[in-house]
């Protein structure tokens, strides 16, 4: 158990885990992992203005709202965190944060890199997590497998993939997710060290 684990042990908050990873390398299916692993986990459903994709489900993927609504947020504070990610707007609801926080819950957040750098400043003791692609042709064919995205949204995220790759020493863990089941034990064994399972 290290100092930090004891601060938040002893005020009997939980921890924020931030996954990040440029899109088509596998978060949403390691996100869903760590879920099913940590029954005591909450997942910070983020709230968009992009379009859901087929089979996203409002409230479960995301919380869909509008580009006023999103906006009215930002005026009214209720973002922890927002971003502008290849054209639309993301953020985290700081109420649902500090609520799950303050009742013992450790959170799974999955934001980007400029989310992220928001987060720390407002949560220091959050545990970053980076997910790299095997490389980047993999992570191309993967995008372009989804089928859900014109060529210039594909080439505008691979561009983003390798902006936030290059960020990613702002990151404690680095996992590189070739072999899901890999990268499903490293990230379970991270949550077991810091989040509440390690601090029993
Ligand atoms: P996608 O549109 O593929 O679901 O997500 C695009 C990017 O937005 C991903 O890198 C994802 O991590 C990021 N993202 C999703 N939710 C949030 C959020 O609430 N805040 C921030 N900053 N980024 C987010």
């Amino acid at each position: 158990m290290n100092s930090s684990n004891d601060t938040l042990a002893a005020k009997g908050m939980g921890r924020l885990f931030i996954l990040s990873a440029p899109s088509g390398t596998g978060k949403t299916t390691l996100c869903r992992a760590l879920m099913k692993h940590f029954k005591d986990m909450r997942y910070s459903v983020s709230y968009t203005t992009r379009e859901p994709r087929k089979g996203e489900v409002s409230g479960i993927d995301y919380h869909f709202i509008s580009r006023e609504a999103f906006a009215e947020k930002i005026k009214e504070g209720k973002w922890a965190e927002w971003a502008e990610v290849h054209g639309n707007f993301y953020g985290t609801s700081a109420g649902f944060l500090d609520e799950a926080l303050s009742s013992g819950r450790d959170v799974l957040l999955d934001i980007d890199v400029d989310g992220t750098r928001q987060i720390l400043k407002r949560y220091p003791d959050s545990v970053t997590v980076f997910i790299m692609p095997p490389d980047l042709g993999i992570l191309r064919k993967r995008i372009e497998s989804r089928g859900s995205e014109s060529r210039e949204v594909i080439e505008m995220r691979l561009k983003n993939a390798e902006m936030e790759m290059a960020q990613k020493d702002l990151y404690k863990h680095v996992i590189i997710n070739d072999s899901l089941d890999e990268a499903v034990a490293d990230i379970v064994s991270i949550v077991e060290k810091y989040g509440k399972g390690g601090r029993q």
